[in-house]
């Protein structure tokens, strides 16, 4: 492939079980070296896209293009260029963390370091525990060095940082920006806004199969996050919100009524998560 092409190019995808459609006319193109996040609500369809890009399951109908493979005509060559992070890493229990990063080295052609991959996910002191023995957080890290010891061209997370705690997840954002940088491209999935708002260079909110809406999370706050809330306190204590799409406008009016500092006064414009939950349909805890 030219260094112009996508990474990944899908158009019209589809997918059906039964008479449920998974994944209802997707399109999506990420640019080579980029971070892309897919965010969507449980069922919306993220992980069957992934699973089809990864070759892993077959489509109903579209276009697919991943590395310039379709990969329902996946080859052992392209698999090598390809890293996965399952959602449910089926490694050995009896061996060690050393011992199984080590072996799943050995099915790629341009493998990495195995302690140098141990020490990015966090898990050196673990390298000779045995899986069984980490926690669900470590078995997860365990998961992701399972998916960059291929040295990927690109790497496919579905839902990475599930059971991290705080101190993990930061460390897994630093490892994701530090494969960027060395040029990996890189789709994530993830329930996590602020997870997406810190990695991703574009974002696609995926709800009931199709995408709602796609840009940076800027552009999506800007496009689909109007107007802003407007907090403060009145002399007797009692606290006011307003939403409006002219907080300008609140505020003098507000600094007119009060004689100087308004007591408690916020204007806040929505987060992602805001314009997330609109885009989904899920605002007001629907
Ligand atoms: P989550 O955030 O919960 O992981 P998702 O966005 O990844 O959700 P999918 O797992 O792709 O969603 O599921 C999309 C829809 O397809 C759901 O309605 C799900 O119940 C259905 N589905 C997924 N896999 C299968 C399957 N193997 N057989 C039948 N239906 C399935």
């Amino acid at each position: 492939m030219t260094g112009s092409e996508p990474a990944v190019d899908v158009r019209g995808l589809r997918k059906q079980y039964g008479d449920v459609t998974a994944v209802d006319g997707i399109d999506l193109a990420i640019r080579r070296g980029e971070v892309f996040g897919l965010l969507g609500p449980n069922g919306a369809g993220k992980t069957t896209t992934v699973e089809i890009l990864q070759g892993h399951r077959s489509r109903d109908a579209g276009e697919v293009s991943v590395l310039g493979t379709d990969p329902a005509r996946a080859t052992r060559a392209w698999r090598s260029r390809v890293g996965i992070v399952w959602q449910d890493e089926s490694a050995p229990a009896e061996l060690t963390v050393r011992e199984t990063v080590r072996h799943f080295a050995r099915y790629y052609p341009r493998s990495r370091d195995p302690d140098e991959v141990i020490a990015l996910v966090g898990l050196e002191t673990k390298a000779t525990s045995r899986i069984k023995a980490l926690s669900g957080g470590q078995r997860r890290r365990l998961d992701v060095a399972l998916g960059v010891i291929g040295g990927p061209e690109l790497l496919l997370l579905d839902e990475p940082t599930t059971g991290f705690d705080p101190a993990a997840r930061r460390r897994f954002w630093a490892l994701i920006r530090s494969l960027a940088h060395d040029g990996t491209t890189i789709l994530l999935t993830t329930h996590y806004l602020e997870e997406a708002e810190a990695l991703a260079d574009r974002l696609a909110v995926v709800a009931r199969g199709r995408i709602v809406a796609e840009g940076t999370s800027g552009a999506l706050r800007e496009r689909h996050g109007t107007g802003a809330t407007v907090e403060w306190t009145d002399p007797d204590g009692t606290p006011h919100t307003e939403r409006t799409e002219t907080p300008t406008r609140t505020v003098a009016g507000l600094m007119s009524r009060f004689d100087g500092e308004i007591p408690g006064l916020k204007v806040s414009r929505p987060t992602l998560e805001d314009v997330y939950l609109r885009l989904t349909g899920q605002e007001d805890g629907r």
